[in-house]
């Protein structure tokens, strides 16, 4: 016989936004729930790290206020997002853009025919009903662009999908472009980890169990490496997208898009307005960066300044992004210190067209899945499959779904 303390009407495997969100969910529904996470604390690729009173993100994480989800997901009503300046500012060849700062009658105003068209464009698919955006021509995002001459989005759709060739399903392009023009991107005040710390404060004492790595899943049995068997009546895997088709095989494997951090601590400090600023310069490796402590002052001790750097691929010579912020900010950056550089081979599972954005949560009556190789890979695609699974896993235990606004597509 299992005791109670190894068994619960659900396990979840993964305590990733998506598990804690899942655990939320059940037992808002009176459904009880364990959470196993192989790591020693709860979170997933959302870690933050503490280094001399620096507070250094693993992933260099953006969300975007329009992200409906972290207003849905309950524990998550003390969120505080930090939002940049709004829009972004693109670097290119010595011109500098701003993007969906302006309308288009002052971008026109400002002398600049290009910001015009694309504020125009932004403006437009911000006031596009989602059906309508879903029902646009499928092809990867960089033919959309190149179809639609908007060429100069090109750095800011990276940005946004963590993918340098664009290779990503163009619907899933446009929903990204589309939360972006109608909200502002932003990062969670301490840290992208505050947000999984949220959820997990948020549920009862002993749901989380941390070390305990699972070995095999059946519909009513968790088997694990060391801390024995967990009995249940149904099982909810949250984890990333390999280790999601490790215990069950039939699950198809993506291909995944690797994101490299680095971060600065500059000396005395470097004004800022606190804007992204993109690299349209396909010949630098930088793909964004941002005085992250202008955003948010909590990520670095007084006097000093942490910039944080993003790269969409592996870990580039130091040198070389040293003699480009130096471009991009102005100013030498001769003692500027590294404090980590965060390197992720499968940073976010790609989403090549054509891409399924409500991809089957349900594998069979007592077996689910959820995580960001379901809906989008982002925090709100995350989110958004968690809900998705934990209805599946109400609507078979015969309990009435609790009412909840209508799901959209997760980039939305
Ligand atoms: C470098 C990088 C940059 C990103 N940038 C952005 C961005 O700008 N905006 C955005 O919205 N999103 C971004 N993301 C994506 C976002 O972080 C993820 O979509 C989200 O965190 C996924 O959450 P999850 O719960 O699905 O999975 P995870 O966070 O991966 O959680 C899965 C959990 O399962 C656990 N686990 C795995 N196997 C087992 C096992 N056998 N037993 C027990 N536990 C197990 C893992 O330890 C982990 O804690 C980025 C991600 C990375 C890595």
């Amino acid at each position: 016989m299992l005791s109670s303390a190894h068994h619960a009407d659900v396990v979840i495997v993964g305590a990733g936004v998506s598990g804690l969100a899942a655990a939320h969910h059940l037992i808002a529904a009176g459904v009880s729930v364990i959470v196993l996470e192989a790591a020693d604390g709860p979170g997933g690729r959302m870690a933050t790290e503490l280094t001399d009173g620096f507070r250094l993100d693993r992933i260099g994480q953006l969300l975007s206020t329009s992200y409906p989800e972290l207003d849905l997901t309950p524990g998550l009503g003390d969120l505080v997002l930090r939002p940049f300046a709004p829009g972004v500012r693109v670097h290119t060849e010595g011109k500098v853009l701003r993007v969906g700062t302006l309308t288009p009658a002052r971008a026109l105003a400002s002398g600049s025919l290009e910001q015009a068209r694309l504020s125009a464009m932004l403006g437009r698919l911000a006031a596009l009903p989602v059906e309508r955006v879903l029902a646009r021509p499928e092809r990867t995002a960089a033919a959309a662009l190149r179809s639609r001459g908007a060429g100069a989005l090109r750095p800011l759709l990276a940005t946004l999908l963590c993918d340098a060739e664009l290779g990503t399903s163009s619907r899933v392009a446009d929903l990204a472009l589309r939360g972006f023009a109608r909200g502002r991107l932003a990062v969670p005040e301490g840290g992208a980890s505050a947000l999984p710390e949220l959820l997990g404060a948020s549920l009862p004492p002993g749901t989380i169990r941390t070390g305990v790595r699972v070995r095999s899943v059946a519909t009513n049995l968790v088997t694990t490496e060391e801390h024995g068997d967990f009995g249940c009546r149904s099982v909810l895997l949250a984890t990333g997208a390999r280790a999601a088709a490790d215990l069950l095989p039939g699950l198809r494997v993506p291909r995944f898009h690797e994101v490299t951090a680095i971060h600065h601590a500059v000396p005395g400090g470097l004004p800022s307005d606190g804007s992204l600023l993109l690299d349209g310069d396909a010949r630098w490796p930088v793909a964004h960066t941002a005085v992250m402590s202008a955003v948010d002052p909590t990520r670095a001790p007084a006097g000093r300044s942490l910039v944080t750097t993003t790269v969409l691929g592996p870990p580039p010579a130091l040198r070389t992004v040293a003699s480009r912020l130096a471009r991009l900010y102005e100013t030498s950056t001769r003692d500027w210190e590294v404090l980590a550089v965060h390197h992720t081979p499968e940073a976010v599972p790609a989403m090549p067209p054509p891409h399924d954005l409500r991809r089957p949560v349900r594998v069979l009556s007592g077996l689910y899945v959820c995580g960001d190789h379901r809906d989008t890979n982002t925090v709100q695609g995350a989110l958004q499959s968690a809900r998705r699974a934990t209805s599946a896993v109400l609507r078979d235990f015969g309990i009435p779904l609790p009412a909840a606004p209508p799901l959209v597509p997760a980039a939305a």
